[in-house]
């Protein structure tokens, strides 16, 4: 098994660490990683959500994708033989607007190796919201909107589920991106049911099989103080290598420091 981070983000990332790359990738070679994929966050509609100082922060603009690509490639061929760097963006699940994510990665189509798909944005009051922003703007816009974290969970769900259905139709090798995000509040708000969890993993694995898109084994939400636990599961991760479903860990790094972070939870994990 290569030694592979599979979600990264850059200085392009605007919530992100002004570091150049060169410093994300040096940690990883030093950590012994083989493969290394750099998978900002794209643009976003115009007004996706209705809070323009949040909105600024989310992700890059049109006009800096060029720059984006080439500043991964020019590492790409600096970094040739001593780490394999894989050009990515993970996407956001866009409700009824693939047109948009098409715009996206289209001119991109030849030059895409890694798409992660992830649900950061639900329906909520007053529009579409982020799940993973503040559990104050949680609890207002998405809790009181839903009436109560099953019903927020469940709409959560119904979301990856159609993500994973959109993931299949990028370029490059696809994985549904921090299945478990929902519940990076999980402290700082009611209670998550976990067997209402375990039921729709189970209920998404089909699903994952049949189309081919991998898992993000995402370990950000360790660092998390309100989650304290990996975004997948490691009874997830065991049943999705039984059933052919590729799992590749994801540092979601935001700054070179955290490569290779809770990369021993997914290589336990993937022992079995
Ligand atoms: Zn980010
Ligand atoms: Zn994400």
């Amino acid at each position: 098994m290569i030694k592979w981070d599979g979600h990264s983000h850059t200085k392009f990332c605007k919530h992100g660490h002004p570091d150049e790359l060169e410093r994300y990738l040096e940690q990883a070679v030093e950590l012994g990683f083989g493969r290394y994929s750099v998978t900002e966050h794209p643009p976003l509609p115009e007004r996706l959500i209705d809070d323009e100082r949040l909105m600024a922060e989310l992700a890059m603009d049109f006009a800096e994708m060029p720059a984006y690509f080439d500043y991964v490639r020019e590492y790409k061929k600096r970094y040739e033989g001593r780490l394999d760097i894989a050009i990515g963006l993970e996407f956001d699940y866009l409700h009824e607007n693939y047109a948009f994510t098409e715009r996206i990665a289209e001119p991109w189509a030849d030059v895409l190796e890694d798409a992660v798909m992830s649900v950061h944005y639900l329906p909520g009051r007053g529009g579409l919201r982020c799940i993973d922003y503040k559990p104050d703007d949680f609890r207002v816009n998405l809790l009181d909107y839903y009436g109560s974290m099953e019903k927020v969970v469940d709409e959560y769900f119904d979301h990856v589920e159609q993500a994973i259905e959109t993931a299949v139709r990028l370029p490059g090798r696809k994985r549904i991106g921090h299945i478990g995000l929902i519940e990076k509040f999980r402290q700082a708000l009611p209670p998550v049911d976990e067997a209402q969890i375990r039921h729709r993993l189970e209920k998404a694995l089909p699903l994952l099989k049949r189309t081919g898109v991998g898992v993000d084994v995402n370990t950000a939400g360790l660092r998390v103080a309100t989650c304290g636990k990996p975004y997948v599961p490691e009874w997830f991760i065991r049943e999705c290598v039984a059933a052919g479903v590729e799992c590749v860990y994801g540092s979601d790094s935001h700054k070179p420091e955290q490569v290779g972070f809770g990369w021993d939870y997914f290589e336990q994990a993937m022992r079995g």
